[in-house]
């Protein structure tokens, strides 16, 4: 079975390489979409979810914020704000987050802290679930 590279980048650097990925699986504004190698190429935009990837029949999670993925033929490149494999996301760095941002919207804030904290409460709620895949 022909494999796609799967490489997912963020400002700070490569988060994830796998030049054996069977089937990656994308969260993508319109939906889920399943990539296998020879794919139509497409760019995409992200949503704030986890990227799967199956490789030798396991899968791995990364959690990754707001961006886009450009699907090639034979590789899948991913290129988003901030990335983590479900193993390298600090669970209690991600509730705390998650509290600071509910008090915010609780709150009593102008319309652009609103949008600010809707989005760091999603990104904190997208880390403790893919977290459990730990
Ligand atoms: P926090 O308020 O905890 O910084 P955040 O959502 O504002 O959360 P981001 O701006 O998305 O954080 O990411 C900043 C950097 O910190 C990125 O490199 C990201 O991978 C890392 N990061 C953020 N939260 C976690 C976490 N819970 N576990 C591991 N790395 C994290």
């Amino acid at each position: 079975m022909k494999t796609l590279t799967l490489d997912i980048v963020t400002p700070n650097g490569s988060v994830y390489r796998e030049s054996d990925a069977e089937i990656v699986v994308l969260q993508t504004t319109a939906g889920e979409m399943g990539v296998m190698y020879g794919h139509i190429p497409t760019v995409t935009p992200l949503k704030i979810g986890h990227v799967k990837v199956t490789r030798n029949g396991q899968s791995d999670y990364i959690a990754v914020t707001e961006g886009f993925a450009e699907v090639r033929r034979e590789k899948v490149n991913i290129l988003v704000q901030a990335a983590e494999s479900a193993d390298d996301i600090d669970l209690e760095r991600a509730k705390s987050a998650k509290e600071r941002a509910t008090f915010y919207l609780d709150g009593d804030q102008d319309d652009t802290d609103l949008k600010r904290a809707e989005r760091a409460l999603k990104r904190a709620e997208n880390r403790i679930e893919v977290a459990k895949y730990k």
